[in-house]
Protein backbone atom coordinates (compact mmCIF):
# COMPACT_ATOMS: atom_id res chain seq x y z
CA UNK A 1 0.00 0.00 0.00
CA UNK A 2 1.45 3.69 -0.43
CA UNK A 3 1.02 5.72 2.78
CA UNK A 4 2.43 8.70 0.84
CA UNK A 5 1.01 12.12 0.31
CA UNK A 6 -0.39 12.68 -3.49
CA UNK A 7 0.13 15.44 -5.49
CA UNK A 8 -2.23 14.95 -8.43
CA UNK A 9 -2.02 17.60 -11.55
CA UNK A 10 -5.06 14.82 -12.86
CA UNK A 11 -6.48 11.99 -11.68
CA UNK A 12 -8.67 9.41 -13.64
CA UNK A 13 -10.69 6.24 -12.24
CA UNK A 14 -8.65 3.52 -12.45
CA UNK A 15 -11.38 0.43 -13.43
CA UNK A 16 -11.80 -0.05 -17.54
CA UNK A 17 -15.60 0.61 -16.98
CA UNK A 18 -15.47 3.75 -15.14
CA UNK A 19 -12.49 4.74 -17.81
CA UNK A 20 -14.91 4.99 -20.35
CA UNK A 21 -17.67 6.74 -18.82
CA UNK A 22 -14.42 9.54 -17.94
CA UNK A 23 -13.20 9.31 -21.44
CA UNK A 24 -16.26 10.55 -22.73
CA UNK A 25 -16.32 13.06 -20.66
CA UNK A 26 -12.84 14.36 -20.42
CA UNK A 27 -13.64 14.41 -24.83
CA UNK A 28 -16.46 17.02 -24.14
CA UNK A 29 -13.83 19.45 -21.45
CA UNK A 30 -11.07 19.55 -24.03
CA UNK A 31 -13.86 20.42 -27.00
CA UNK A 32 -14.69 23.59 -24.44
CA UNK A 33 -18.25 22.15 -24.56
CA UNK A 34 -18.01 22.99 -20.58
CA UNK A 35 -17.19 26.57 -21.65
CA UNK A 36 -13.69 28.27 -22.43
CA UNK A 37 -11.95 27.55 -19.57
CA UNK A 38 -7.93 27.38 -19.02
CA UNK A 39 -5.83 24.47 -18.65
CA UNK A 40 -5.75 24.06 -14.98
CA UNK A 41 -9.61 24.32 -14.29
CA UNK A 42 -10.10 21.84 -16.83
CA UNK A 43 -7.93 19.38 -14.99
CA UNK A 44 -9.50 20.04 -11.82
CA UNK A 45 -12.61 19.52 -13.45
CA UNK A 46 -11.68 16.41 -15.07
CA UNK A 47 -10.07 14.95 -11.26
CA UNK A 48 -13.68 16.19 -9.69
CA UNK A 49 -15.59 13.82 -12.13
CA UNK A 50 -13.58 11.13 -11.66
CA UNK A 51 -14.12 11.36 -8.15
CA UNK A 52 -17.71 11.15 -8.25
CA UNK A 53 -17.53 8.19 -10.87
CA UNK A 54 -15.30 6.62 -8.35
CA UNK A 55 -17.66 7.46 -5.56
CA UNK A 56 -20.85 6.46 -7.27
CA UNK A 57 -19.47 2.73 -7.94
CA UNK A 58 -17.95 2.30 -4.74
CA UNK A 59 -19.80 4.12 -1.56
CA UNK A 60 -16.90 2.88 0.87
CA UNK A 61 -14.37 5.25 -0.78
CA UNK A 62 -12.06 6.86 1.15
CA UNK A 63 -9.85 9.25 -0.33
CA UNK A 64 -7.54 9.52 2.67
CA UNK A 65 -7.00 5.27 3.01
CA UNK A 66 -4.20 3.93 1.86
CA UNK A 67 -3.69 2.61 -1.82
CA UNK A 68 -3.14 -0.59 -3.26
CA UNK A 69 0.17 -0.77 -5.48
CA UNK A 70 0.21 -2.17 -9.36
CA UNK A 71 2.68 -4.72 -10.48
CA UNK A 72 5.25 -3.00 -12.81
CA UNK A 73 8.54 -5.64 -12.82
CA UNK A 74 8.98 -9.15 -11.49
CA UNK A 75 12.57 -10.60 -12.08
CA UNK A 76 14.05 -13.83 -11.15
CA UNK A 77 17.49 -14.07 -10.39
CA UNK A 78 17.90 -17.11 -12.93
CA UNK A 79 17.18 -14.76 -15.56
CA UNK A 80 18.48 -11.64 -15.01
CA UNK A 81 21.56 -13.01 -13.06
CA UNK A 82 23.34 -9.80 -12.15
CA UNK A 83 21.01 -8.86 -9.27
CA UNK A 84 22.47 -8.16 -6.26
CA UNK A 85 22.00 -10.69 -3.42
CA UNK A 86 21.53 -14.02 -5.29
CA UNK A 87 22.58 -15.68 -1.94
CA UNK A 88 19.98 -14.39 -0.05
CA UNK A 89 16.89 -13.53 -2.58
CA UNK A 90 16.24 -15.05 -6.36
CA UNK A 91 13.07 -12.66 -7.27
CA UNK A 92 12.74 -9.06 -7.44
CA UNK A 93 9.21 -7.59 -7.25
CA UNK A 94 9.13 -4.07 -7.71
CA UNK A 95 6.02 -2.28 -7.51
CA UNK A 96 4.34 1.75 -7.56
CA UNK A 97 1.79 3.86 -6.67
CA UNK A 98 0.01 5.02 -9.89
CA UNK A 99 -0.24 8.80 -9.20
CA UNK A 100 1.68 11.91 -8.92
CA UNK A 101 3.20 12.24 -5.26
CA UNK A 102 4.63 15.30 -3.12
CA UNK A 103 8.16 13.91 -3.12
CA UNK A 104 9.95 12.64 0.59
CA UNK A 105 13.84 12.73 0.93
CA UNK A 106 14.08 9.72 -1.37
CA UNK A 107 11.23 9.54 -4.09
CA UNK A 108 11.08 12.42 -6.48
CA UNK A 109 8.57 14.56 -6.88
CA UNK A 110 5.74 14.50 -9.52
CA UNK A 111 6.38 11.03 -10.65
CA UNK A 112 4.74 7.43 -9.35
CA UNK A 113 6.68 5.97 -5.96
CA UNK A 114 8.21 2.74 -6.35
CA UNK A 115 8.47 -0.33 -3.51
CA UNK A 116 10.92 -2.50 -3.50
CA UNK A 117 10.14 -6.51 -2.46
CA UNK A 118 13.66 -8.71 -2.31
CA UNK A 119 12.09 -12.40 -1.85
CA UNK A 120 12.86 -16.12 -2.56
CA UNK A 121 10.54 -17.62 -4.76
CA UNK A 122 10.08 -20.95 -3.00
CA UNK A 123 8.33 -18.81 0.39
CA UNK A 124 6.27 -17.27 -2.14
CA UNK A 125 2.57 -19.15 -1.44
CA UNK A 126 -1.20 -18.50 -1.46
CA UNK A 127 -0.88 -15.86 -4.65
CA UNK A 128 -4.39 -13.78 -4.64
CA UNK A 129 -6.65 -14.48 -7.70
CA UNK A 130 -7.51 -11.13 -7.74
CA UNK A 131 -4.95 -8.43 -6.41
CA UNK A 132 -6.33 -5.03 -5.05
CA UNK A 133 -6.30 -2.18 -7.41
CA UNK A 134 -6.30 1.19 -6.55
CA UNK A 135 -9.87 3.58 -7.13
CA UNK A 136 -7.76 6.11 -8.99
CA UNK A 137 -4.67 6.20 -11.22
CA UNK A 138 -2.92 7.95 -14.12
CA UNK A 139 -3.25 5.90 -17.35
CA UNK A 140 0.34 6.75 -18.47
CA UNK A 141 1.84 4.91 -15.42
CA UNK A 142 -0.25 1.81 -15.69
CA UNK A 143 2.60 0.06 -17.55
CA UNK A 144 0.79 -3.00 -20.17
CA UNK A 145 0.99 -6.34 -19.14
CA UNK A 146 4.69 -7.92 -21.10
CA UNK A 147 7.06 -10.65 -20.82
CA UNK A 148 10.39 -9.44 -20.66
CA UNK A 149 13.44 -10.91 -22.89
CA UNK A 150 16.50 -9.65 -21.42
CA UNK A 151 19.48 -9.04 -23.21
CA UNK A 152 22.78 -7.55 -21.90
CA UNK A 153 24.55 -4.45 -22.48
CA UNK A 154 27.31 -2.65 -21.80
CA UNK A 155 27.03 0.66 -20.21
CA UNK A 156 29.67 3.57 -19.53
CA UNK A 157 29.96 6.04 -16.90
CA UNK A 158 27.82 9.40 -17.20
CA UNK A 159 30.10 11.74 -19.28
CA UNK A 160 29.85 14.36 -16.08
CA UNK A 161 31.50 12.41 -13.64
CA UNK A 162 34.45 11.23 -15.99
CA UNK A 163 37.78 13.11 -14.96
CA UNK A 164 39.18 15.60 -17.36
CA UNK A 165 41.36 13.62 -19.82
CA UNK A 166 39.33 11.10 -20.42
CA UNK A 167 36.45 13.85 -21.66
CA UNK A 168 39.02 15.18 -23.51
CA UNK A 169 39.90 12.32 -25.50
CA UNK A 170 35.81 11.52 -25.65
CA UNK A 171 35.49 15.05 -27.17
CA UNK A 172 38.04 14.73 -29.61
CA UNK A 173 36.96 11.59 -31.11
CA UNK A 174 33.11 12.12 -31.40
CA UNK A 175 35.15 15.47 -33.06
CA UNK A 176 37.02 13.53 -35.83
CA UNK A 177 33.98 10.82 -36.30
CA UNK A 178 32.17 12.75 -38.99
CA UNK A 179 28.72 10.95 -38.79
CA UNK A 180 27.89 12.93 -35.62
CA UNK A 181 28.60 10.11 -33.04
CA UNK A 182 27.70 10.70 -29.90
CA UNK A 183 29.24 8.87 -26.37
CA UNK A 184 26.29 9.10 -24.20
CA UNK A 185 23.32 8.02 -26.09
CA UNK A 186 25.25 5.72 -28.75
CA UNK A 187 27.95 4.03 -26.09
CA UNK A 188 27.02 4.87 -22.22
CA UNK A 189 23.60 4.80 -21.69
CA UNK A 190 21.17 2.21 -23.11
CA UNK A 191 17.47 3.93 -23.50
CA UNK A 192 14.25 1.57 -22.61
CA UNK A 193 13.77 -0.68 -19.29
CA UNK A 194 16.23 -2.23 -17.54
CA UNK A 195 18.16 -2.99 -14.19
CA UNK A 196 21.64 -2.23 -13.40
CA UNK A 197 23.79 -0.20 -15.57
CA UNK A 198 25.23 3.70 -15.15
CA UNK A 199 23.13 6.58 -13.94
CA UNK A 200 21.25 7.98 -16.70
CA UNK A 201 21.68 11.40 -19.11
CA UNK A 202 20.48 13.64 -16.60
CA UNK A 203 19.13 16.41 -18.48
CA UNK A 204 17.52 19.16 -15.83
CA UNK A 205 20.64 19.14 -13.64
CA UNK A 206 23.76 18.30 -13.89
CA UNK A 207 24.56 14.43 -11.91
CA UNK A 208 25.21 13.98 -7.85
CA UNK A 209 26.12 11.26 -5.78
CA UNK A 210 23.97 9.03 -4.88
CA UNK A 211 24.66 8.62 -1.42
CA UNK A 212 22.96 6.46 0.72
CA UNK A 213 22.92 7.69 4.73
CA UNK A 214 25.58 5.00 5.54
CA UNK A 215 27.64 6.78 3.40
CA UNK A 216 28.06 4.14 0.72
CA UNK A 217 27.40 5.70 -2.72
CA UNK A 218 23.64 3.92 -4.35
CA UNK A 219 23.54 2.46 -8.04
CA UNK A 220 21.16 1.76 -10.26
CA UNK A 221 18.98 -0.95 -9.77
CA UNK A 222 15.88 -0.35 -11.95
CA UNK A 223 15.04 2.13 -14.78
CA UNK A 224 11.46 2.97 -15.80
CA UNK A 225 11.56 4.80 -19.38
CA UNK A 226 9.44 6.56 -21.77
CA UNK A 227 9.98 3.84 -24.68
CA UNK A 228 12.78 1.69 -25.30
CA UNK A 229 14.01 3.52 -28.06
CA UNK A 230 13.15 6.84 -30.32
CA UNK A 231 14.67 8.69 -33.43
CA UNK A 232 18.25 9.74 -31.75
CA UNK A 233 18.77 6.25 -30.08
CA UNK A 234 16.76 3.49 -32.56
CA UNK A 235 19.79 2.93 -35.24
CA UNK A 236 22.26 2.47 -32.00
CA UNK A 237 20.27 0.06 -29.78
CA UNK A 238 16.72 -1.31 -31.52
CA UNK A 239 17.60 -5.17 -31.45
CA UNK A 240 18.86 -6.67 -33.78
CA UNK A 241 16.08 -9.52 -33.77
CA UNK A 242 13.47 -6.76 -34.43
CA UNK A 243 15.28 -4.66 -37.33
CA UNK A 244 12.36 -5.49 -39.59
CA UNK A 245 9.94 -4.46 -36.86
CA UNK A 246 10.30 -0.50 -37.13
CA UNK A 247 8.45 0.96 -34.69
CA UNK A 248 6.24 -1.55 -33.64
CA UNK A 249 8.14 -2.59 -30.25
CA UNK A 250 9.40 1.09 -29.60
CA UNK A 251 6.84 1.39 -26.58
CA UNK A 252 5.53 -2.33 -25.58
CA UNK A 253 4.72 -0.88 -21.99
CA UNK A 254 3.32 2.82 -22.80
CA UNK A 255 4.62 4.28 -19.63
CA UNK A 256 5.32 8.02 -19.92
CA UNK A 257 7.26 9.53 -16.52
CA UNK A 258 6.89 13.53 -17.39
CA UNK A 259 8.10 14.81 -20.92
CA UNK A 260 9.44 11.70 -21.99
CA UNK A 261 11.50 11.17 -19.08
CA UNK A 262 13.16 8.33 -17.09
CA UNK A 263 12.57 7.15 -13.66
CA UNK A 264 15.69 5.07 -11.92
CA UNK A 265 15.97 3.76 -8.97
CA UNK A 266 18.65 3.34 -6.78
CA UNK A 267 19.57 0.73 -4.33
CA UNK A 268 22.21 0.68 -1.14
CA UNK A 269 24.92 -2.15 -2.12
CA UNK A 270 25.52 -2.48 1.34
CA UNK A 271 22.07 -3.65 2.58
CA UNK A 272 19.00 -4.31 1.31
CA UNK A 273 17.56 -3.04 4.56
CA UNK A 274 18.81 0.52 3.56
CA UNK A 275 16.43 2.92 1.88
CA UNK A 276 16.27 3.13 -1.93
CA UNK A 277 15.87 6.41 -3.76
CA UNK A 278 14.33 7.42 -6.72
CA UNK A 279 15.59 9.95 -9.71
CA UNK A 280 13.81 11.60 -12.19
CA UNK A 281 16.01 12.29 -15.74
CA UNK A 282 16.61 11.69 -19.45
CA UNK A 283 17.63 8.23 -20.58
CA UNK A 284 19.32 9.67 -22.54
ZN1 LIG B 1 0.84 6.92 -3.80
ZN1 LIG C 1 23.41 2.09 2.74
Amino acid sequence: MCRLAHEDTIIEPFAPALKGRYEANRWDWSHGRHGRVDFATRMRHASEFALELVRGANPEFDPDAPVPLIPVAQLYYRDVPDLPWPEKFDLLQILWCPRDHSGTETDTPHCPAFQVFWRKSETVKGVLTVPPQPDLGLEHYIPNPCVVSPEVVTEYPNFHTLPDDIKIDIDAWEERSSDGTDYSSEFAHAPGWKVMGHGMYWGIYDPYPMTCECGAEQLPLFTADTGEFDGGTKERWQPVEEAHTEWSFADPVEVTIGRGYALQLYYCPESEQHTGRSENGLNP
